[in-house]
């Protein structure tokens, strides 16, 4: 199985915003962020990807339905249905996209959707496929709608419409195809065009990991990486990676370095959370922004309702990046609810971060 990326318009690295009140170095955002930004960390990820479904840890649903799928796809000699696959960064959409090319015996070819830009990004991509091949497209919600267009015929009739010539003389060519399967990845099932969602067989969501599996993926990573570590150890590291396997592999490497500048040959429990404390990242799990979010709309706010805007503005970060790296940890781990009227934190949030439980009545009181 051959893996290829295209490197076509890569999209530039996200920058964290600096912020101005408080000191704080981007090496602590990049930590807990489950997106893959850069070269450095996507080439460590190859090497611990698991390569088969067996491998594949947790998800029980999801591989239950591949798998009948694969062996359903293999029997008739089809390739596999399109699959749309979507959940928060980092959950392992893209391993699972290499894994079905491993299964199936095809290649898989990984591009995302910022970067096919120009209609010839995606119409080189489909004629250069071999029969059976995987597509993967990372973000596919933010296809531009010329992309779009071109892969409705693609994926329902393997078929490539191109236009040739301008104006009254132009002609519409079609190009045949070689069976292929569409592998989309996205965080926002519901930012996808229904002409397009419609046209995926198969769409499944995946689930941020229960405590048990990272433990085991972190188990997994350290005898890869030839790290020795505790049970108890890997599951400190497990409790802390916000349910996903992205940031537990990360978390990991992280306090291996701590472990072996401190000259210690076992990863243990207590020496995960000393290295874990020390790069700020608290018991549960939660970061030194997750914590200014939480802290702001209690303070600011008296703990909400309130709106995004609000809260991007009063912390000075980046309102997509609150919605779309914080906020569904922050929401899935009931540390923050979200009514029709905004943002509001929970009794476990005034708990976790060391206020006094708020009283419904005193609340009222205050407003008035
Ligand atoms: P996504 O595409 O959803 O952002 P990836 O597929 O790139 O996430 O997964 C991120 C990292 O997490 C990979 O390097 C992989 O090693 C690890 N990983 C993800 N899912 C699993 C899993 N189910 N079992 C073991 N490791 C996993």
């Amino acid at each position: 199985m051959a893996i290829k990326r295209s490197s076509d318009n890569p999209e530039p690295p996200k920058q964290t915003r600096k912020k101005t009140s408080i000191k704080q170095s981007n090496y602590e955002v990049t930590l807990l962020s489950p997106q893959a930004n850069t070269q450095e960390s996507e080439q460590n990820e190859d090497k611990i990807r698991p390569q088969k479904l067996a491998d594949y840890i947790g998800q029980k649903k999801l591989k239950g339905i591949l798998q009948m799928a694969i062996a359903a796809a293999k029997e008739r000699e089809d390739p596999l249905d399109h699959l749309l696959l979507y959940g928060p960064p980092g959950l392992g959409k893209t391993t699972m996209s290499l894994i079905l090319a491993a299964e199936m015996g095809v290649d898989c070819k990984i591009t995302s959707a910022p970067a096919l830009e120009r209609p010839r990004d995606i119409t080189g991509l489909l004629v250069s496929l071999k029969p059976g091949d995987i597509i993967f497209i990372d973000e596919i919600h933010r296809l531009n709608r010329m992309t779009e267009e071109l892969l409705y015929p693609a994926m329902e009739d393997f078929r490539l419409d191109v236009t040739i010539g301008k104006g009254q003389t132009a002609k519409t060519r079609s190009i045949p195809l070689p069976p292929f399967t569409l592998v989309g990845a996205t965080t926002k099932a519901g930012a996808l065009s229904s002409p397009l969602r419609d046209r995926f067989g198969i769409i499944q969501r995946l689930r941020f990991y229960e405590l048990d599996e990272l433990t085991l993926i972190v188990k997994r990573t350290a005898e890869i990486l030839n790290a020795a570590i505790t049970e108890t150890g890997a599951i400190e590291i497990a409790r802390r990676s916000r349910g996903t396997p992205r940031i537990a592999n990360r978390l990991l490497r992280r306090v291996r370095d701590y472990v072996q500048v401190e000259r210690v040959e076992t990863i243990t429990e207590e020496l995960a959370a000393t290295a874990m404390n020390l790069f700020d990242v608290d018991a549960q799990g939660l970061d030194w922004t997750d914590r200014l979010v939480l802290n702001t709309i209690i303070e600011q706010f008296h703990g909400g309702p309130v709106g995004l805007e609000a809260i991007a503005a009063a912390t000075g970060e980046d309102r997509k990046t609150i919605e779309e790296v914080y906020e569904p940890y922050l929401l899935q781990n009931g540390y923050l609810s979200r009514t029709h009227r905004g943002r509001t934190v929970t009794a476990k949030t005034y708990r976790h971060l060391g206020y006094a439980p708020q009283e419904p009545e005193a609340k009222q009181t205050e407003l008035w």
